[in-house]
Formats: C-alpha cells, sequence, structure tokens
C-alpha cells in the first residue's frame, strides 16, 4: 500500500470513529484552518480537520493520532500573530471552537467554561450576574478562552489586574495518548502538588488540549476615568510612565507613537494629535474620590514628564472612544502593508531607550515601524510593516525583526510578552533563555508527549541542540 493510501485509510478510521460531520476532509473547507493571523506562507496542509464537540472526542483524535503517528496541531480561532496554529504538513487539526458552552456559578465567583467559548462571551456571562472576567486582549471579540490560556493571554488592563494565568483556577487537558488530567478547581487556593495547571498555561497546545476550564471572576469593574496625555517625543512618554506606575496604579496605561497615531488617523481617524510624538492613554477605576486623586496625580506627572497637552474625562463613551482608536491600531498597521507583529516586553524603566532604538532599527533597515505599547507593563508591539510582494522588503523585515527580539533581550527582557513564541520566535527563545533551560523544556514535553506529536515545532525549537 502507498504512503498517501495508508494516510487515506488512517483518515477513513478517524471518520468512522467520530459523529459524522465532526471530521472534515475537503480541501476547501481544510484550507480555511491552515492558517492564523500570521498568514506563513509555509503553512503545511493537514490531513484533516477535526471539530471536537466534547472532551471524549478530543480523546478519540488524539488516540487515533498516537496510533498513526499524526501531528495534531490544536486551534481555537487562529488569531495567533506568532504561528502558533498554523497547520505542518500531514497534520490534524484539532479546533476546539464547537465546544462553546459557558456556567457561571456567581456565589463561588467562578465560570466553567468549554475551550471554544470567545473571550467576550465569557465576559457578557459574568456580566450577567454582576461579574468580571478581565484579560483583555485587544482580540478579546474573536478569540476563544482555549487560545487564551494556550498563550496565557495578556491585554490592556493587566497593568491592574493581570494575564490570563492569574484567573485560571482549573484546568482539564487531554495529553497525547488521551489520557484525561483534571488539575486545580474551584477552589481560590490549591497547593496540592506540583503546580501542573499553570504549566498547560502558556504551553502553546505542545503539552495537552485544553477542553475545559474553571476561571476566576471578580466583581463588576466600577466607574472608569480616561486622561490622554500628548508627548512631543518617545523618552518623554516613557519617562512619565516609568513614574506614573511607581506613583499609583492605574486600571490601563496604553502607549501610542506618532507612527501609530498617524496610521489609525489615515485609516479610520479619530480626531488624535498627528503631531504628537507619543500619546499616552490611562484609566482609572479607582473608587469614589479616589479616582479623581488618581487622574490628578497621573496628570501631574505627565506634565511633570513633558506632556503639552493632557485631556481628561470622565464620560464613558468619550474614554472608549480612545481605548477604540488605541485598540484599531493593529487592523490600521496590518492595512498599510504586510504586518510582521512583535510583542518585545522589558523592565518598565528600560523603555525610553527602548523605544528610541525601535526608532533606530526602523531607520537602519529603512522601514516604517509604529508602535503601540501595554506600556504599564512594559510590553511593546512594534508592527514591521513592508509593502506586499516586496521581497527585499521583507528580507528587511525579517533582519529587524531579529534585531527587536535581540533589543529585548539585551535589556534584561523577553522576546514575547503575551502573543506567545509560536513558530516565529523559537530562535529568538533559545537565545533568550539558554541551553539549560531549552533542554529541561524539551524533558518535560518528551514525558508529557513522547513522540512529539502536540503542535510540532511551535515554542520549542525541533532540534533541541540548534535551537532552531
Ligand atoms: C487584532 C488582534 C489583537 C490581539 N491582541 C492581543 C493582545 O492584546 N494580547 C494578547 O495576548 N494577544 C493578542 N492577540 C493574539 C491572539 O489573539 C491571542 O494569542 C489569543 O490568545 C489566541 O486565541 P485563539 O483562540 O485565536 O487561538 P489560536 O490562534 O487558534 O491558537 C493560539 C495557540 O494556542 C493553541 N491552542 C488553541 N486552543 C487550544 C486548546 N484548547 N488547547 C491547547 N492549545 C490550544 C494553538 O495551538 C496555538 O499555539 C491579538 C490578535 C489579533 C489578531
Amino acid at each position: 500500500m502507498s504512503v498517501t493510501a495508508t494516510a487515506r485509510s488512517a483518515v477513513d478510521a478517524l471518520v468512522s470513529a467520530l459523529p459524522a460531520g465532526v471530521v472534515v476532509t475537503d480541501a476547501v473547507r481544510v484550507e480555511k484552518y491552515r492558517h492564523d493571523r500570521f498568514e506563513d506562507l509555509a503553512a503545511g496542509m493537514p490531513c484533516a480537520v477535526v471539530r471536537a464537540e466534547s472532551t471524549e472526542q478530543v480523546q478519540v483524535a488524539l488516540r487515533w493520532a498516537t496510533e498513526h503517528r499524526v501531528p495534531v496541531v490544536p486551534r481555537g480561532a487562529g488569531t495567533s500573530l506568532s504561528g502558533g496554529a498554523t497547520a505542518v504538513d500531514g497534520c490534524l487539526v484539532l479546533t476546539l471552537e464547537r465546544m462553546s458552552g459557558i456556567r457561571v456559578d456567581p456565589d463561588r465567583r467562578v465560570a466553567h467554561v468549554e475551550p471554544g467559548a470567545l473571550n467576550i462571551s465569557v465576559k457578557e456571562a459574568a456580566a450577567g450576574h454582576g461579574l468580571w472576567y478581565p484579560p483583555d486582549p485587544g482580540s478579546y471579540r474573536i478569540s476563544t478562552i482555549g487560545g487564551n490560556i494556550a498563550t496565557n493571554a495578556g491585554g490592556l488592563c493587566c497593568v491592574k489586574y493581570g494575564v490570563t494565568a492569574d484567573y485560571v483556577l482549573g484546568l482539564d487537558v487531554v495529553l497525547a495518548d488521551g489520557r484525561l488530567l483534571r488539575l486545580g478547581g474551584e477552589t481560590m487556593k490549591d497547593v496540592a502538588g506540583l503546580n501542573l495547571r499553570q504549566l498547560f498555561v502558556g504551553s502553546e497546545g505542545t503539552l495537552g488540549v485544553v477542553t475545559g476550564a474553571v476561571l476566576r471572576l471578580v466583581p463588576q469593574q466600577g466607574e472608569v476615568s480616561t486622561l490622554v496625555a500628548s508627548f512631543p517625543d518617545l523618552v518623554s512618554a516613557g519617562t512619565a510612565v516609568t513614574r506614573i506606575g511607581r506613583t499609583v496604579r492605574p486600571a490601563m496605561l496604553e502607549l501610542m507613537d506618532r507612527v501609530s497615531i498617524n496610521a489609525v488617523e489615515d485609516h479610520s481617524p479619530r480626531g488624535l494629535d498627528r503631531e504628537a510624538g507619543a500619546l499616552l492613554i490611562v484609566q482609572s477605576d479607582a473608587p469614589g474620590r479616589s479616582r479623581a486623586e488618581e487622574i490628578a496625580t497621573v496628570e501631574a506627572l505627565c506634565e511633570e514628564a513633558g506632556a503639552t497637552e493632557v485631556a481628561t474625562t470622565d464620560d464613558a463613551d468619550e474614554g472608549l472612544m480612545f481605548v477604540d482608536a488605541r485598540r484599531s491600531a493593529g487592523d490600521a498597521t496590518e492595512a498599510r502593508g504586510t504586518l510582521l507583529a512583535e510583542d518585545i516586553c522589558v523592565p518598565v524603566d528600560r523603555l525610553p531607550e527602548v523605544l528610541a532604538e525601535i526608532s533606530a532599527i526602523a531607520v537602519r533597515h529603512d522601514l516604517e515601524i509604529p508602535v503601540v505599547a501595554h506600556a504599564g507593563d512594559g510590553n511593546l508591539h512594534p508592527g514591521i510593516v513592508y509593502p506586499p510582494g516586496d521581497a527585499a522588503a521583507r528580507d528587511r523585515a525579517w533582519l529587524a525583526f531579529d534585531d527587536l527580539m535581540a533589543l529585548a533581550t539585551t535589556f534584561g527582557g523577553t522576546v514575547t510578552g503575551e502573543h506567545g513564541v509560536g513558530r516565529t520566535k523559537t530562535r529568538g527563545l533559545a537565545a533568550q533563555v539558554g541551553p539549560d533551560v531549552l533542554a529541561v523544556s524539551h524533558a518535560i514535553k518528551a514525558t508529557l508527549d513522547p513522540l512529539g506529536l502536540l503542535n510540532p515545532g511551535a515554542l520549542l525549537p525541533r532540534d533541541p541542540a540548534e535551537g532552531s
């Protein structure tokens, strides 16, 4: 029997083992699951897609994959910006998008969530009980909780409320051999045994497939006031960020540089100051009168650092307009050409120097690199843009990408703050963590996934020795 015929009969066995409609094999529908938002031109062709409806079906798919030695790429909504959900040749794409149940227990302040539920749906379900699920990646309307957990997604309110990992109390995870692990539960504290639950958070589908989660909820956020400050340059804005972080704890502290401000204004005008070197968008949700005090403190700190204009508002809709402008920067940047999205994170006090270096990298490689940042966390998103189809510019873009990763590690930071290593940053990871951490990571992977079937090529370099 030829290899192709063997593969075909293996897929037939999978189709028979699962209910009708769960396994997708027709080429047109399979094509939709090859790429994520990174749009890797080298994405492989899956042998099939399983659109799982239950944990049991995930177990069946993974047992089948183990039996037939088929690599598996777990997938949520495919919004990864680092190629984490990109298909590899001959793989099974295992999408969790149909498992989207949510049950809120308001007295225990938890939500039981299936992995395919969208982040926004969890927020809405919690709000129905006067509760809040804070993690808010820019993609919160389109990304799934499973994907958020697998990447330990961050977002705009993390500066005060933390990242996805801070809200994961319990996890159901299916291993490559089909075993189901139930980790943690509904309690706010749990130190029984090794913290395997957190090991799976941020593991990018390389250790197991998340099929359920218990998420911690908190009381609904109170009223919010917003401040927008214009700075003549990035260095003064970066200085303000450090001083604000030392003094108060805002609920949001975002930065846009001049290039990203102008990208947003070109794409969908919001009335932002096109001449500003940088904008800071700051929110306070402190209770009662403390909110006005916090905003006044931030205003004074911005002026002290050199802000040329500061505006504040207690109007929620007006505040949202500025936050939406910041959120729209990704789309606005993408509209300017092909985008290589960066996601470095540095200690906050290094922001002024790092921002200056990013401008120098843009000049050096003759590229446009708009920068937005979850500045309060030191998490920068330089978006490297180049004209589609311009091979020379693409090469320069990848050089700039590598320079930015090196810049982050040189300044004591990390190559990825929240998007994950995916398939784009394995080199950077190796350089950042070094051979010992890499070897231990490979050993953990080998224990949980001895055949190396789960999301090969993502997060960890394929070759432990070479680091790429
Ligand atoms: C416009 C835009 C804005 C964004 N803003 C942010 C931001 O502010 N913060 C941020 O952190 N990210 C952001 N992202 C990146 C992306 O949305 C996040 O990484 C998100 O968590 C991915 O969720 P997803 O459902 O799309 O997962 P996918 O892209 O489908 O998968 C992401 C990774 O998770 C794995 N995975 C998915 N589901 C499971 C599962 N059930 N079990 C095991 N592994 C799984 C995949 O294999 C892959 O490695 C943004 C993306 C876009 C397009």
